[in-house]
C-alpha cells in the first residue's frame, strides 16, 4: 500500500531542487499509469511532538516549529523551512510512522511517499533538505508501542544518511546498511568504509560506498554479496528501507550510472530476504527519472502486475543481464573486498 498526502506540497520553495514537484510528479505517473486502480493509497496522520522528541532533542525540535511560524526561510546554506513546513514535517513523521506500523501488523510491504525526506536530520539539527529523521522516528514509535526489539535500516538513496548512523551508532538494536557514492565525491562527505558503529553497536552501522561511474552490474553485485547474509543473521523484526532515487544516472546530484532496471530489482529482491518492508521516501531529483524509478519499483512489489511488460524487466530477467563478477568494475570488487575484511568478525560475508 502507499501511505501519502497532498498538504507535502506545503512544503516549498519553487526555487530549490527538493520541491513539491517530486512527489507530485511521482504520484502523476501512478496515476497516468492506472495504478491508483489497484493500489490503496492511505493518509498518514501527523506525528505527535512527542514522536518526535523520542529522536531529537527539545531545543531542535522547538526551533523548527518557532522558525515556521515566524515565517520559514533558510536554517543552512540548502535546507529550507516554508510557514507550514513544521506541519508537514509532522505528517512525514506519521507516513513513516504508519509505513511501519501496517507492516508490523501484518501488511506485505507499505510505502510513504513523503517529503520533506529525512535521512541527513540529526538529533540536534536539520540538515541535507531534512528537517526530522523520518525513519528514526518510525524505528522509536515501534519500540515504545510494540514488542519489537530489531530494526534494519536499508538505505539506497545515493547519499550517505548520516542522520540515522549517528542517531544508531552505538545502538546494537539498529542496523544501517547504506549503498551511495563514495564520500569522497558527494554531500555529506561521510560514510566511509571505516564507519562501522561505536561501543555496543560496533559492526551494526555497514557502509557501502561506491565509485562515482557505478552501474547496474556493480550494485546489483555487490548487494547481492552483502544483503543475504547480514539479513538473514541480524533476523530483523522490521526491514525499513529508505528508498532515494538519486543515483538514477540522469539525476543532476550525482554521479553514478544505475536506472530503472536497478529499481525494478531491489524492492522485489528485497522482499525475497525479509518477506515484508515499510519503504520511506528519501531523494531523487530528475522528476521523468523519479517517477518511472518509482513506478517500476511499486509494479515489482505488486508482481509486476500493473505495467504492460514492455516498460519493465523481471528480477529474473535483471540477475540474468547483470549479476555476473564480469561486469562489475575493479573499484567495486576492491570496496567488497575491503568490506568483508572490515566486517568478517561480525557478519558471514
Ligand atoms: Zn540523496
Amino acid at each position: 500500500m502507499i501511505i501519502h498526502s497532498p498538504d507535502y506540497e506545503l512544503h516549498q520553495d519553487p526555487y530549490h531542487i527538493e520541491n513539491k514537484d517530486r512527489t507530485k510528479s511521482i504520484m502523476q505517473n501512478l496515476y497516468d499509469k492506472n495504478f491508483l486502480n489497484h493500489l490503496n493509497v492511505s493518509n498518514p496522520e501527523k506525528s505527535s511532538k512527542k514522536d518526535l522528541l523520542r529522536v531529537h532533542s527539545p531545543g531542535h525540535v522547538n526551533h523548527i516549529q518557532e522558525f515556521c511560524e515566524k515565517g520559514g526561510g533558510y536554517l543552512d546554506y540548502d535546507t529550507y523551512a516554508s510557514p507550514q513546513s513544521y506541519q508537514v514535517a509532522l505528517l512525514a513523521g506519521g507516513g513513516a510512522i504508519m509505513a511501519a506500523e501496517k507492516v508490523i501488523l501484518g501488511e506485505k510491504w507499505a510505502y510513504s511517499v513523503s517529503r520533506p525526506p529525512g535521512h541527513h536530520a540529526i538529533r540536534e539539527n536539520a540538515m541535507g533538505f531534512c528537517l526530522f529523521n523520518n525513519a528514526a522516528v518510525a524505528v522509536e514509535k515501534i519500540r515504545d508501542k510494540y514488542d519489537k526489539k530489531r530494526f534494519l535500516i536499508f538505505d539506497f538513496d545515493v547519499h550517505y544518511g548520516n542522520g540515522d548512523a549517528d542517531i544508531f551508532y552505538d545502538d546494537p538494536e539498529v542496523m544501517y546498511v547504506s549503498i551511495h557514492q563514495d564520500p569522497h565525491t558527494i554531500f555529506p562527505g561521510k560514510g566511509f568504509l571505516e564507519e562501522i558503529g561505536s561501543g555496543p553497536g560496533t559492526g551494526f552501522n555497514l557502509n557501502i560506498p561506491m565509485h562515482p561511474g557505478s552501474n547496474n552490474a556493480d550494485y546489483i553485485w555487490i548487494l547481492d554479496k552483502i544483503l543475504p547474509g547480514v539479513i538473514s543473521e541480524f533476523k530483523a523484526d522490521l526491514l525499513l528501507v529508505e528508498a532515494g532515487f538519486d543515483a538514477h544516472r540522469d539525476d543532476p546530484l550525482s554521479q553514478i550510472n544505475i536506472d530503472e532496471d536497478f529499481y525494478s530489482w531491489v524492492g522485489v529482491y528485497l522482499m525475497g530476504l525479509q518477506e515484508s518492508m515499510a519503504v520511506i521516501l528519501e531523494g531523487g531529483y530528475n522528476l521523468r527519472a523519479l517517477a518511472q524509478s518509482n513506478s517500476v519499483f511499486i509494479n515489482s512489489l505488486l508482481d509486476h502486475k500493473l505495467l504492460p511488460s514492455a516498460e519493465y524487466k523481471t528480477q529474473k530477467e535483471i540477475e540474468t543481464q547483470y549479476l555476473n563478477k564480469d561486469k562489475v568494475s575493479i573499484n567495486t570488487l576492491k570496496t567488497f573486498k575491503e568490506i568483508k575484511d572490515n566486517f568478517s568478525p561480525f557478519w558471514g560475508l
